[in-house]
């Protein structure tokens, strides 16, 4: 079958965001309020005419207790069924315990990753994303899910470990 990429990240990211600039159509589940986006949904996607299967994840409650090993959990599961990941960052943010926590899950995993910081909006917010390179996990790619910004520049370099 086609090859499959697991979007994993903690909540409010903008994973889902992503996944539906990858679309190219709404289709995903946008919420401000983390936690309700179902678990793992499946997507067919194509870019430069390669199709491939786009694996959304979410669906933990984010409270502050354990959310660092819980999304890590979540990671490891989508991970076992993909050929590669797309790891999602709050640049604006930079990385968390919770971001920490999958990126050893990602080390250890061996999968490819491709690492997106995510909400790099304008130029200035570039050096955030620079700031990335520091999870050990490549280069981070700086993308504006929401305008769209970087967002063909990410898909290049993620079709490029499917
Ligand atoms: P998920 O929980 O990781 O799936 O995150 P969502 O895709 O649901 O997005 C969470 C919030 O972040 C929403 O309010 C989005 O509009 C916002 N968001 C997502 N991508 C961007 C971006 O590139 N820039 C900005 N400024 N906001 C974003
Ligand atoms: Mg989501």
């Amino acid at each position: 079958g086609q090859p499959v990429l697991a979007v994993v990240g903690r909540p409010n990211v903008g994973k889902s965001t992503l996944v539906n600039r990858i679309l190219g159509r709404r289709a995903a589940i946008i919420e401000d309020v983390p936690g309700v986006t179902r678990d793992r949904v499946a997507y067919d996607a194509v870019w430069n005419g390669r199709r491939f299967t786009v694996v959304d994840t979410g669906g933990w409650e984010p409270d502050a207790r354990g959310l660092a090993g819980r999304v890590a959990e979540q990671a490891r599961a989508a991970i076992d069924t993909a050929d590669g990941v797309l790891f999602v960052i709050d640049a604006t943010v930079g990385a968390t315990d919770a971001d920490e926590a999958v990126a050893r899950v990602l080390h250890r995993s061996g999968r490819p990753v491709v690492l997106a910081a995510n909400k790099v909006d304008d130029a200035r917010a570039e050096a955030d994303a620079a700031a990335l390179w520091s999870l050990g996990l490549g280069e981070p790619y700086p993308v504006s899910a929401l305008h769209g910004r970087g967002s063909g520049d990410l898909l290049d370099a993620v079709l490029a470990v499917l």
